[in-house]
């Protein structure tokens, strides 16, 4: 029998939303106001949403009082965990300050200074308010630096919600092409055909067909855009010969190669994924981790090509970048303090161990419950495909059974365990050893449920 796809799976969560809706006054009310009572896909649970009311350390709180242990953090950003005590009287000063985002701050000069010291691609950087507008600033800047107009990204990556970049990010698509040279499709929007022609697709971790792809529009691309860990596709590390080779086909033939460390920045190292594999990209993105759980983010890179937007070095012809809430003064606050607190409490490395407990604990799982599946993820990011192949890219995550790790995560949440349903779990500094011993027992038990009931019966080990 045909599994479910993720995407079917999530039509299915929000069909069964509409279908019981209304169970709680509070999502009853909500469903009046907001289309399936969110306020972004993100918050989708069956059977309603979650309502969160407080946060603290490693858990989420409900409107009842009970708490979850989050490994969600904001979908990201909580890398410290919540209300961590310096991130809080920054901020907290920061606000008693007044926020004059219009001028330049000494503060913001400091975070470009500390993302410039850690990251080594960064020789200067600006700021926005969120991850999507820094990818279209970096695709804005490349394009100009190249005088090109295509831009290669990688089938099963999430770039953010611009059109040119919703395409193929997922790779459950039945006109999906050949694995080797993916057909690029938009995703749940509709991308005009001109822009569509303009995206072309790349197969992860396969070095040779993206030689080949590369190659035939190499005059014509600007970049390639790639997450040195595919992150919402199931945390699919590159490996080490892929992202190098990747790093010396775009030198060749003179393409901008971007970094999408939205995810991965602070998380694989304090360099992120380029300090953690050894590559140097010509631009990065940054988000999420670098603001502590307040919205800022960054594009940066070589010094050469961020002159394009130097209004002073080209006064007839810069690129055009701006934003009203572009280095917010209590995001900016927050993200020194984070990068501080990451500093001197040696976070990273810690939460580096505590990522390897988890990703070690559930490979034993998985072999004493006899049970096929891949777990992946480095650093701080883990995931589990419940597969009987190795998982290289988006096509063998999207292959591999999603409704059961939904199903999973779901009988997980009443039991005091929080993700994104399906999706990879994050790490904080606050996360303790308790909070992972406590996970990985009652992952076990709910696997025992779940094999009791012949759910896994596809994928049992003998
Ligand atoms: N890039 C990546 C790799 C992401 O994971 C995300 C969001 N999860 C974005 C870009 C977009 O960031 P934002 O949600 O801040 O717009």
């Amino acid at each position: 029998m045909r599994r479910r796809s993720f995407e079917e799976d999530a039509m299915a969560t929000r069909q069964s939303i509409m279908r019981d809706g209304g169970q709680s006054d509070d999502h009853r009310r909500a469903l009046g106001v907001m289309p399936d009572g969110v306020a972004s896909y993100s918050q989708i649970r069956r059977p309603e949403p979650l309502y969160l009311e407080r946060a603290e350390g490693s858990r989420v709180y409900d409107t009842e009082g009970k708490d979850y242990i989050d490994y969600m953090l904001g979908a990201g950003p909580l890398i410290c965990g919540h209300r961590h005590p310096r991130i809080m009287a920054a901020v907290e000063a920061a606000l008693a300050r007044g926020v004059p985002n219009v001028g330049v701050t000494r503060d913001q000069v400091q975070l470009a200074e500390m993302l410039c010291h850690y990251v080594p691609c960064l020789e200067t950087v600006r700021f926005l308010p969120t991850g999507t507008e820094a990818v279209q600033a970096a695709i804005r800047f490349a394009r100009k630096y190249t005088g090109r107009p295509r831009i290669a990204k990688f089938e099963g990556a999430y770039h953010g919600q611009s059109e040119n970049v919703m395409v193929s990010v997922s790779a459950s698509w039945k006109h999906r092409g050949e694995q080797t040279s993916p057909t690029p499709h938009p995703y749940h929007c509709d991308v005009p055909q001109a822009l569509l022609e303009l995206t072309v697709v790349l197969p992860f971790n396969d070095l040779e067909a993206c030689r080949k792809i590369i190659e035939q529009y190499a005059d014509e691309l600007a970049l390639v855009i790639m997450e040195p860990m595919l992150g919402f596709a199931g945390a699919i590390p590159a490996q080490q010969a892929f992202i190098d080779g990747i790093r010396e086909i775009t030198a060749k033939h003179g393409i901008v190669l971007i970094f999408d460390e939205v995810i991965t920045g602070f998380r694989l190292a304090m360099g992120g994924g380029q300090e953690y594999y050894g590559v140097t990209p010509d631009l990065t993105v940054l988000a999420k981790a670098i603001g502590g759980g307040m919205p800022v983010a960054a594009v940066g890179g070589n010094q050469d090509i961020m002159d394009v937007v130097s209004v002073a070095n080209h006064p007839d012809d810069y690129v055009f970048q701006s934003g009203t809430f572009s280095a917010f003064p209590v995001s900016v606050a927050s993200g020194i303090a984070t990068l501080e607190t990451l500093d001197r409490e040696r976070t990273v490395e810690h939460i580096i161990e505590t990522g390897d407990t988890i990703r070690n604990g559930l490979r034993q799982l998985l072999a004493q419950k006899r049970i096929a599946g891949d777990v992946t993820g480095v650093g701080s990011l883990f995931h589990v495909h419940f597969t009987r192949e190795k998982v290289f890219s988006a096509r063998e995550a999207e292959d591999a059974d999603q409704s059961l790790i939904t199903e999973l995560h779901e009988r997980l949440l009443p039991l005091g365990l929080y993700y994104y349903a399906g999706r990879l779990g994050f790490l904080s500094g606050a996360h303790s050893g308790d909070d992972i011993g406590y996970t990985l027992d009652t992952m076990g038990a709910v696997i025992d449920e779940m094999i009791g009931e012949g759910k896994f019966d596809s994928l049992r080990t003998s």
